[in-house]
């Protein structure tokens, strides 16, 4: 049995289910306390009371899905679900205690903060000056009127929060090795949906094409991973390996727009390919992105990662990291750059995105380094669900196949707005 069809029968326990997933409906867990920090973990874990929301304006508000915690720049809450007056929208959320507040902290000068839902607040007033009228508000005093001020909410809800057993828990807490079996069940699962791309580019031919796509994916982080998707497609191998790695640099830069005519070295190389920009010119999202991690920089980066590429793939899963960090490093004269292109924690999800699973579909690697994965840097998708399983923050795996097993439930159980805990089959085994 080939260690593909291993990975097969070891996740087909995680497989099914998954498959019980599919047919449950929404969800709903809670939480609160009273500053503005309190507010984000209540709106996080949805603890209020079970009553109809509604906006400053009467428009009843139904929470789906309260969003991924987002603990960096930007909004508290991306990628939320609300059902506004029936209507079903998907973006982000901002809370505070006073919409004023969004005017004090100078939110609409930075762009990070656009694709807003909704602003959730404790007082209804004053008012936001800089904010549009057109960005709902929910109030959450004029919801709860039978508490007087934010603590004697906060206490209230805190204390449910915190009496809220979700049912995984119970079910690991009296068996750690079935909660193993299912992180490394679900881990093999995660792996071999990875592995099976590349499977199917190697019977097509055109495995490296797929590398390449999933490399400058990975680049583009979750804002950016579509454009740089769509660079791969209609820029393929094909038509770059004729020029030198820098060249191959200009002309992408040049055809996603990140190339500028005052970087003159850079556009004449391009100009000399006779390479042509896309009618549709490519939409990047800079919203937040920290200069380091810009599209112009990530995208020197691949292309430093890819120039390596056959002796990258010749090293040990466990050398790798470092290596890639180094290899992606190439261009950093040519762009001026004085930092690493690609850090640490970017080399590891390259690893683990595209080396493992390109090398899982040849055949090369075996059991005993799938249970060895370096891992990546603890996400919070990862911390979440490890809290949801076993109660705690403290021991969070860091092995890579138990956190692909983490974010892999996460994805498919914690974060599905169709699961409802009561009878989420990871629960209910
Ligand atoms: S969705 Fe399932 S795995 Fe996630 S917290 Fe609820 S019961 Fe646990």
């Amino acid at each position: 049995m080939s260690l593909l069809e291993q990975l097969k029968a070891w996740s087909a326990e995680y497989e099914c289910l998954r498959a019980g997933s599919q047919t449950l409906h929404e969800a709903g867990e809670a939480t609160a306390l009273g500053n503005e920090y309190s507010l984000q973990q209540l709106w996080q874990h949805q603890t209020f009371e079970k009553k109809a929301l509604r906006l400053t304006d009467g428009t009843p508000l139904e929470v789906v899905e309260p969003g991924r915690w987002n603990h960096a720049d930007g909004p508290d809450f991306q990628d939320a679900i609300l059902i506004i007056g029936g209507e079903l929208r998907r973006g982000n959320v901002e809370l505070h205690v006073r919409p004023a507040d969004w005017d004090v902290h100078g939110h609409a000068k930075d762009p990070a903060y656009g694709g807003l839902i909704l602003h959730v607040t404790w007082y209804a007033t004053p008012v936001a000056k800089t904010l549009s009228p057109q960005v709902p508000l929910l109030a959450l005093e004029q919801n709860f009127p039978e508490y007087s001020d934010i603590p004697t909410f906060c206490a209230q809800h805190s204390q449910s929060a915190h009496s809220i057993e979700r049912p995984c828990l119970a079910r690991f807490s009296q068996s750690p090795l079935v909660l193993d079996r299912t992180l490394v069940s679900a881990g093999y699962y995660r792996l071999m949906a990875k592995t099976n791309r590349f499977v199917e580019g190697l019977q097509a031919e055109n495995a490296m094409q797929v590398f390449y796509e999933g490399l400058m994916m990975t680049m583009g982080y979750s804002r950016n991973a579509e454009p740089f998707r769509r660079l791969a497609k209609e820029y393929p191998l094909t038509l770059l390996e004729p020029f030198p790695t820098k060249t191959r640099f200009a002309i992408l830069a040049r055809v996603a727009g990140l190339l500028n005519e005052s970087q003159r070295d850079l556009w004449d190389l391009w100009w000399a390919s006779g390479v042509k920009p896309p009618t549709e010119p490519f939409v990047w999202d800079l919203r937040g992105v920290r200069p380091q991690n810009h599209p112009f920089r990530r995208l020197a980066g691949a292309l430093g990662i890819w120039h390596h590429l056959s002796n990258l793939l010749g090293l040990s899963l466990v050398d790798l990291p470092k290596a890639i960090v180094k290899a992606a490093d190439l261009l950093k004269a040519d762009i001026d750059s004085r930092i690493a292109l690609v850090g640490a924690t970017r080399a590891a999800v390259v690893t683990l995105n595209l080396f493992v699973p390109y090398r899982l579909a040849l055949g090369e690697l075996s059991e005993r380094q799938l249970h060895a994965l370096p891992g990546e840097d603890l996400s919070m998708p990862m911390r979440d669900t490890w809290m949801r399983l076993t109660g705690r923050k403290d021991g969070c795996p860091k092995d890579g196949l138990r956190q692909q097993g983490l974010l892999q439930i996460y994805s498919d159980f914690c974060h599905n707005h169709r699961i409802v805990c009561a009878t989420c089959p990871i629960a209910n085994g």
